[in-house]
């Protein structure tokens, strides 16, 4: 019974502006730490009443884990540092429109809004392929505003994807096309 879900609460949107800037350049903190580590540069921060409780970017690669993405990660972070399975109330700010798998993670943690900045038009699942944080069958809705610095976190992902290819390019490897068309944009290899 999902009671936190409202769709309807709404801050003070002066304050909240700076508060979400503030929160997502947080995010893109994390992305480029993703970065630097060659993993493909999605950061995500969960925050509650403007506190962070969990900050992480995507590390699928160093982690030998296709799960681990920056907002799975931010999560279990919040969820350990709150000491409780879920998070009614919480905020989560992440630089790439979330896949289904982890918009079905935000939905079981009651996450109350969700602020993304680029569009992945092929895996989001907040508008972009599927809109489930909206669904009206599931018990829980999310509030989702997109486009939050969605030049900057884009900017991140086209010089991910640039670099990949340039790598590529200078040492052609048989068989490996990955990043040249990735089946998305936070997914870099194919299936
Ligand atoms: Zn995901």
């Amino acid at each position: 019974m999902g009671a936190n879900g409202k769709t309807g609460s709404q801050g003070s949107p002066a304050m909240e502006c700076s508060e979400q800037t503030a929160l997502m350049r947080r995010a893109l903190e994390s992305a480029r730490a993703a970065l630097d580590r060659n993993e493909v540069p999605v950061g995500a921060v969960v925050a509650l009443d403007g506190a962070v409780l969990g900050a992480a970017h995507n590390q699928p690669i160093a982690l030998n884990d296709c799960t681990a993405h920056a907002e799975l990660l931010a999560l279990r972070q919040a969820c350990a540092a709150r000491g409780t399975y879920r998070l009614p109330g919480a905020v989560l700010y992440v630089t790439l429109e979330p896949c289904v798998m982890c918009v079905g993670a935000i939905i079981l943690a009651r996450i109350a809004r969700v602020y993304f900045g680029a569009r992945d038009p092929k895996a989001g699942a907040l508008g972009s392929v599927y809109d489930i944080g909206r669904d009206g069958r599931l018990n829980h809705g999310i509030e989702v505003y997109g486009g939050i610095l969605e030049q900057e976190c884009a900017a991140l992902m086209r010089m991910f994807f640039a670099h990949r290819r340039a790598l590529e390019w200078n040492s052609p490897a048989p068989g490996n096309a990955a990043g040249c068309s990735p089946a998305s944009l936070r997914d870099s290899s194919p299936e």
